[in-house]
């Protein structure tokens, strides 16, 4: 299959909408990721989402919609106090909320399970080809399963040339992670997957907002997580990664140590750190991540990408806060590292 790049241009986007009705896959920019989408009522194309992507099925599927008459067909009950707040606060944009779900969505797209995900994208392509397509979008990220998720076209083409007939190039992605993912099952929103919309605004708007223990540590022998695709070691690069958290100074120091131990030992290092701290390595092979844990979020996918393009054997990352967007990014550099986290 030839897959196209094209600019969301009117044309392009009723391409894409004919491609989504008829059950083929599309690629799309969101404010998060590139997301790759099906028809979320079409099991048979929600289907070839997991094919294409190599995606285990038990892992579910969030479905995206345009407008909130679409919300209803897809959930059992009407939602918690709490969902609507959170519903009105921060929709569209970068949330999730996991509800009871309703017979219409195939159980391809929630992996069986008696619940599903639901957010409302506020990237004005991702709305066009929801609206014009006129069915709710399934899409997870337009990733090959295990590889970091696709912050631009071009990272997507790579995972996905030849795989679907279309990706709609809308330019780097804004947030840079993937969706907060919230549960309500305790009755308090739970974030299950950290993003761009934060505990402390959840806390704000709703009053409350519990972290699911998972988010930051490995699971343990047998768990079943609240979230499957906390079961998954995502975003891995080829190359081990460990964290350092700490004062940044005592962080860079024992970073050069690890470094030159390393390549004494043949290896090809590479160390991840934030920008204002790049001179503290000299003439050690660096990447940056931006300025703060906010660039950290855009930036931090490529870095991982480009990280396995330097063929880097062994990788050294700068913890950041957890305050704010800098608990998805430790989430998402945790799990790359396996939770290698050490506190010097
Ligand atoms: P992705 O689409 O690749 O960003 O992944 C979607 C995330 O949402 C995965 O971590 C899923 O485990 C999670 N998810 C989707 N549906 C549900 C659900 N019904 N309950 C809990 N987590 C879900
Ligand atoms: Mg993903």
């Amino acid at each position: 299959m030839q897959t196209r790049l094209l600019p969301p241009t009117p044309e392009a986007l009723g391409l894409a909408a004919r491609l989504i009705r008829d059950g083929a896959l599309v690629a799309f920019p969101t404010e998060t990721v590139y997301g790759l989408g099906a028809n979320a009522l079409d099991e048979e194309a929600v289907r070839s989402i997991f094919a294409a992507k190599g995606r285990p099925g038990d892992n579910p599927l969030i479905s995206h919609i345009a407008h909130m008459d679409q919300l209803g067909p897809l959930i059992a009950a009407d939602p918690a106090p709490a969902a609507v707040k959170l519903m009105d606060a921060c929709w569209p944009g970068p949330l999730t909320l996991i509800f009871p779900r309703s017979k219409r969505i195939p159980d391809a797209v929630t992996a069986g399970l008696d619940t599903a995900a639901v957010r409302m994208p506020s990237h004005p392509v991702a709305r066009a080809l929801i609206e014009r397509a006129g069915v709710p979008i399934a899409a997870p990220s337009a990733n090959r399963s295990g590889r970091p998720s696709p912050t631009t076209a071009g990272h997507v083409l790579e995972d996905m040339d030849g795989r679907i007939p279309l990706i709609l190039d809308g330019g780097p992605c804004d947030v840079g992670l993937e969706s907060t993912v919230v549960d309500f099952k305790d009755g308090v929103p739970r974030i299950l997957r950290p993003g761009g919309v934060t505990r402390e605004m959840i806390a704000d708007i709703a009053g409350d907002c519990l972290v699911d223990g998972a988010v930051m540590r490995p699971l343990k022998e047998g768990e079943r997580p609240r979230s499957p695709g906390m079961k998954y070691r995502h975003y891995a690069p080829k190359g081990a990664l460990t964290l350092f958290a700490g004062h940044s100074a005592d962080v860079a120091a024992r970073i050069r140590r690890e470094y030159d131990a390393a390549r004494l030992e043949g290896h090809s290092p590479l160390i991840l750190a934030l920008e204002g701290d790049l001179p503290l390595y000299g003439e050690r092979r660096t990447l940056s991540m931006g300025r703060d844990a906010h660039e950290a979020a855009q930036r931090i996918f490529a870095a991982l990408r480009d990280a396995d393009q330097l063929q880097a054997d062994v990788l050294f990352a700068e913890a950041v806060t957890t305050d704010g967007i800098g608990l998805a990014v430790m989430n998402r550099l945790g799990r790359a590292a396996a939770f290698h986290i050490e506190q010097v």
